[in-house]
């Protein structure tokens, strides 16, 4: 048997007829830029996400750095944000000029931890009474920004963090891009800070057939400026007052993303199932002392872009369900305070103890909506099998 991470053309298959008729539909309009269906999803998304604003933008990148772009980021200026996070998180910080400062994840749901990101400010920033700024001693930078990341399809703590961006009068980017529709006291990520971002890249629950990304905001100031910045800062046409950037969601991409958003919720149910499934298969395995499940955390919901567990043993346990054929893979290997092209923000490993022992200790499964009950117990097998070859005791 073969059980791929994700399983797109098993997706695709359900939605073909749709996803042609749609993109034939732009075809004949010739119109590929900014047309009514980037117009229209935009809605559409608001609407999901009960925000009043909705911008589409190029990538899940894009959205990061037109937000932070809009909150005036730039050369010595500084964003708090977690290491443990796709990439994009911190390297649109660094394309602004900016400098990215760490603080760590909570164990449970390796999101930003609250607790981490007080003490940080504690012991390392100043608020300027006079310039109403938060300056950030050690590197001698204004932190403009904090970006919580909604890992995995679970939302931060977002009450505490919100709490303690208030007290320094700091705003909020939300780093969405893979958790659209997962809730926190039943509102929407992305609609919770200043500005939320999404990505549409093909392997996120929302995926078009390519690039794609989204800013959500209730601050019409704020949308306004996205908004400018995608089209070169461009308004009326030919006159700039700020330098933005091209950066549109493609009329293509949102033809596609229309057809899919209405299967969204009932996709992101089938993920939770699954993971619901493995939960009790893992247990019933007597598997529970070598990994750990995710944990649902209190007041969330949880969209299982990834599905992704603690294990013992990880680099072993990757490379025998690979002989087995099962797709793994793991987010992320290596915690940005540890990536060369940031040694020179002076972090060791040790500084972040948690976004260390999780880029050591975790490994996405397969958790794809169509993923099926023979696959999801010959993957549960799978790692039985693998423990009980080096422990004894384990039930198959
Ligand atoms: C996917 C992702 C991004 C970037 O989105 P792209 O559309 O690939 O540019 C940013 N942050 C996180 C956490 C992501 O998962």
């Amino acid at each position: 048997m073969k059980v791929p991470l994700l399983d797109l053309q098993a997706q695709y298959a359900t939605i073909k007829d749709e996803v042609r008729a749609a993109v034939d539909s732009v075809f004949e309009s010739q119109r590929f830029v900014l047309g009514t269906h980037v117009a229209a999803l935009e809605g559409e998304i608001a609407k999901l996400c009960d925000a009043p604003y909705a911008v589409g933008v190029a990538s899940g990148t894009d959205a990061l750095l037109l937000s932070l772009k809009a909150l005036g980021v730039g050369p010595g200026d500084s964003v708090v944000t977690v290491p443990f996070t796709f990439f994009a998180t911190a390297g649109t910080i660094v394309n602004l000029g900016a400098r990215p400062l760490f603080v760590d994840i909570e164990r449970a749901g390796f999101e930003m931890d609250p607790e981490s990101l007080a003490s940080f400010f504690e012991r390392e920033c100043a608020f300027d009474k006079k310039t109403q700024r938060t300056i950030h001693k050690p590197s001698d930078t204004t932190v403009k920004a904090i970006v919580p990341v909604h890992l995995y399809g679970q939302c931060v703590n977002m009450d505490e963090i919100l709490a303690i961006a208030r007290r320094f009068s700091l705003p909020v980017v939300e780093d969405a891009c893979q958790a659209i529709g997962a809730t926190y006291k039943g509102r929407c990520a992305g609609a919770l800070g200043d500005l939320g971002c999404f990505s549409f890249f093909p392997s996120k629950n929302l995926g078009g057939a390519g690039d794609g990304g989204m800013v959500i905001t209730s601050d019409s100031r704020l949308a306004e400026r996205v908004r400018l910045l995608r089209t070169h800062g461009s308004h009326p046409k030919y006159y700039h007052s700020i330098v933005g950037y091209n950066s549109r969601l493609d009329e293509l991409q949102a033809a596609v993303l229309r057809v899919k958003l209405p299967h969204l919720a009932q996709w992101s149910k089938s993920r939770g199932e699954n993971a619901a499934r493995y939960n009790d298969d893992f247990k019933a395995a007597g598997l529970l002392s070598f990994i750990t499940p995710p944990s649902i955390l209190p007041d969330r919901s949880h969209i299982f872009h990834q599905y992704v567990i603690r294990c013992a043993k990880r680099d072993e346990l990757q490379q025998w369900l690979k002989d087995a054929g099962i797709g793994t893979e793991i987010y992320y290997p290596v915690s940005l305070h540890e990536q060369e092209c940031f040694r020179y923000l002076g972090y060791a490993a040790e500084n972040l103890p948690e976004s260390h022992a999780a880029s050591k200790e975790t490994l996405a499964l397969p958790i794809y909506p169509e993923l099926d009950d023979a696959q999801r117990r010959y993957v549960v097998d799978s790692i039985a099998a693998f423990y009980r070859d080096r422990v004894k005791g384990v039930r198959a």
